[in-house]
């Protein structure tokens, strides 16, 4: 696992780095936004860890660089609560952060959940049967249509950019058309940590999916509708 580390505080970025190293993660630490850049440009990584307040521009515009053509897991390190909404949801497509301060080891645990929820399905699917690595069958529901071996979902044939989280909850949904689902069950299946977000995160991440289905089929009505003070239902 190669994580690039993009922190300007030495104290935090020192112990950052020790704690992933322990933990046999390959790291690459970035004191500036450009010089984050320049790496991610010329490196494969899989993850990133981005501070928000950074020497020559936010952590929010590295991001906003990197989703051009990457859709890495990113996790932000932020002083402020307030971002959490910017960070999580359509503009930025973040999939978690953490308030400063914090105990490396809690970023640590992130990682691993962040990753963990990327690549259950393809775990379920290599231990199929005997052992033997058959893809699972694709599933469709309505314009929808999710291949469990690539992990990714179509909209109306077209291949969504999807963040780990956003992939969660849309296959949650995929599974279970025209029933209401509320936060908390969604708060399930999507978050290996489901105490440690709030549904305004969920409400985010859902106003972000719909984007990208309107950006698949423009003009088409909302898929995912709210059932005020219930939940969200999707309609094939
Ligand atoms: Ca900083």
């Amino acid at each position: 696992m190669n994580v690039l580390l993009v922190e300007d505080e030495p104290a935090i970025a020192d112990t950052l780095v020790y704690a992933l190293k322990t933990e046999c993660f390959e790291v690459h630490h970035a004191l500036t936004g450009q010089e984050a850049l320049d790496a991610f440009g010329s490196t494969r990584f899989d993850f990133a860890i981005l501070d928000i307040g950074l020497p020559d521009m936010t952590g929010l515009d590295v991001c906003r660089k990197m989703r051009e053509t990457s859709s890495v897991p990113i996790l932000f390190l932020t002083a402020r609560s307030g971002e959490v909404d910017r960070i999580l949801g359509l503009e930025l497509g973040g999939d978690d952060y953490v308030t400063k301060p914090f105990s490396p080891r809690e970023i640590v645990a992130r990682i691993r959940a962040i990753l963990r929820r990327a690549t259950v399905p393809a775990t379920a699917a290599a231990t199929n049967g005997n052992g033997s690595s058959a893809p699972a069958p694709a599933e469709a529901a309505g314009p929808l249509h999710h291949d469990p071996s690539a992990m990714r979902i179509h909209c109306h044939g077209a291949e969504l950019d999807l963040t780990a989280h956003e992939y969660k909850l849309l296959l949650v949904f995929l599974k279970n058309p025209r029933r209401v689902l509320t936060r908390d069950q969604l708060l399930d299946h999507a978050w290996a940590d489901p105490g440690a977000v709030t549904d305004r995160t969920i409400d985010a991440h859902i106003k972000s999916i719909r984007a990208k289905l309107r950006v698949a089929k423009p003009g088409a009505e909302d898929h995912i509708q709210t059932r005020r003070g219930l939940g969200y239902l999707f309609v094939p």
